[in-house]
């Protein structure tokens, strides 16, 4: 039997368009390679305690009765119901230059507006100006690239506040070195600075089993442990996939979720990544779980830092391993409501060199000595801000580009893809679409969006 939709990859964004598909269409098959979904935002267990590999906070955060913002959108699309979750908003969270300068935001928007104000007093009235852009602004419309660094200087004319804008917006969600679209640049303040950051109360993992739950309700089949090989085109349309184990599935449409080369590369078995490819963005994430009373000195009223220490703020490919100048410090306890566990755990992202790492990783001591120099001196880094506590790590993991190829099958283990993004979702073939980190929304509920509106705009007119 042909299958109407087919979905590759069971991430954030193959699993919203599976639920937002099944709704209508009574035969949605979802494929994951690997035996548990979330893609980049999943789970493992070290000594019977569970670990997510990706969540510092979700953002995008609204109230219920906001019904335009994209979370309730995102629910309405889905028909989950909001009661079904438990969220925690962050407390506060921070932008730090040089150990000096700080700006403050949360989920009230005026927190940060007035930060700026009072630390940038002569940007105040072309801070205004941007705010008023910002908010008129259609990112949506699919449109050429528009530097965001170029706006940011001709509209602020305030290089530190630029950067210290741009720091966290790049961290959380540019794909591109040195610089964002305008349009991301859109998004994400808005996601940010406007309605700011939350997680659920419970893990990753019970909010997957919410999703996939929901999905099987509605009749949606699901394979893990089934990774698709080709994807079998005939006269320009695609007519089924080849799964790894030979078998052979028909179907009228699929949804692509893994990325837009690597999508490709289903097709035509020939496409090598180029040089351009593997420099993509990489990020090392180190995971230390401390002793419980040694979290007395740490922050208590901080959810996530975002920090640069060098003269200018660099968002590029580093020429070493890591590049420890700047990064992401995520408290993952500091969550109104959330329940404290046993143990004290704080994460650290930097920017990292995915080549350099893959060429480690054919030598696995001195790969792991290099996992180890790097968690080390990332402590050193984050121990200027935080206060010590490498004395008190019971359990530390790091994670390097070379560990999301592994488990995502990411060109050069690049979380937010290509810097080209296929913002319509169209790569050429009538019944064969993109959805997912390529697409161009970022991060769990960009991603999550762009699988319902893909799913939307091309799978749903054709029934
Ligand atoms: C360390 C880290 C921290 C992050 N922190 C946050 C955060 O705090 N907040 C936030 O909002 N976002 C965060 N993100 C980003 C967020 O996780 C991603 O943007 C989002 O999950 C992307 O979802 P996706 O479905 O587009 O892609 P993916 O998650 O990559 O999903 C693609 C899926 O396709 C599968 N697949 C690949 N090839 C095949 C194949 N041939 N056949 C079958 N299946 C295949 C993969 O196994 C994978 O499960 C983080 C990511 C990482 C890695």
């Amino acid at each position: 039997m042909r299958i109407p939709l087919l979905v590759i990859g069971g991430g954030l964004s193959g699993l919203a368009a599976a639920i937002r598909a099944a709704r209508f269409i009574p035969e949605v098959l979802l494929v994951e390679k690997h035996s548990r979904l979330g893609g980049l935002n999943s789970y493992f267990y070290r000594n019977n305690t569970l670990y997510e590999t990706g969540l510092h906070a979700i953002t995008n955060y609204a109230d219920p009765g906001n019904k335009k913002a994209p979370l309730n959108r995102l629910f309405r699309q889905l028909k989950l119901r909001r009661n079904d979750f438990s969220f925690c908003q962050q407390i506060k969270s921070e932008v730090v230059f040089r150990n000096l300068e700080t700006l403050a935001f949360s989920n009230d928007a005026d927190v940060f507006e007035t930060e700026v104000r009072n630390k940038f007093p002569q940007a105040t009235a072309r801070f205004q100006k941007m705010l008023d852009f910002i908010k008129y602004f259609d990112p949506f419309t699919p449109s050429p690239f528009r530097s965001t660094r170029s706006f940011l200087k001709e509209r602020l004319q305030s290089p530190l506040l630029a950067e210290m804008i741009l720091c966290p917006l790049m961290y959380y969600g540019s794909s591109r070195e040195e610089d964002m679209d305008l349009s991301q640049f859109v998004i994400m303040y808005r996601a940010i600075f406007q309605e700011g950051m939350f997680r659920p109360q419970g893990t990753i993992k019970d909010l997957i089993n919410i999703l996939t739950d929901h999905y099987l309700q509605l009749c949606g089949t699901l394979r893990k442990n089934c990774e698709v090989k080709r994807i079998l085109i005939t006269e320009k349309r695609a007519v089924g996939v080849e799964l790894e184990n030979g078998e052979v599935l028909e179907c009228d449409n699929i949804l692509s979720t893994i990325g837009h080369k690597e999508t490709l590369r289903l097709i035509s078995n020939s496409e090598e990544p180029s040089p351009t490819e593997l420099a993509r963005l990489g990020f090392v994430e180190t995971m230390y779980q401390l002793r419980h009373q040694s979290s007395i000195g740490l922050p208590k009223d901080k959810t996530i830092i975002f920090f640069n220490n060098g003269d200018k703020f660099s968002y590029k490919n580093p020429t070493d391993f890591v590049d420890f100048n700047s990064g992401v410090i995520c408290f993952p306890a500091n969550f109104h409501g959330l329940p404290q566990k046993g143990l004290t755990e704080i994460r650290s992202t930097h920017l990292a060199n995915y080549s350099k790492w893959k060429l480690l990783s054919s030598t696995p001591d001195q790969y792991s000595r290099q996992k180890q120099d790097t968690s080390r001196r990332s402590a050193q880094m984050l121990e200027n801000l935080t206060g010590s506590f490498a004395l008190n790590i019971v359990y530390e993991n790091t994670f390097t580009p070379v560990t999301i190829e592994r488990y995502t099958a990411k060109i050069s283990g690049a979380i937010y893809g290509s810097p080209e993004k296929i913002k319509d979702g169209n790569i050429g073939y009538p019944n064969l679409f993109l959805a997912g980190t390529d697409q161009g929304f970022l991060g769990i509920i960009g991603s999550m969006l762009s699988g319902v509106s893909i799913v939307n705009q091309h799978i749903l007119p054709k029934l």
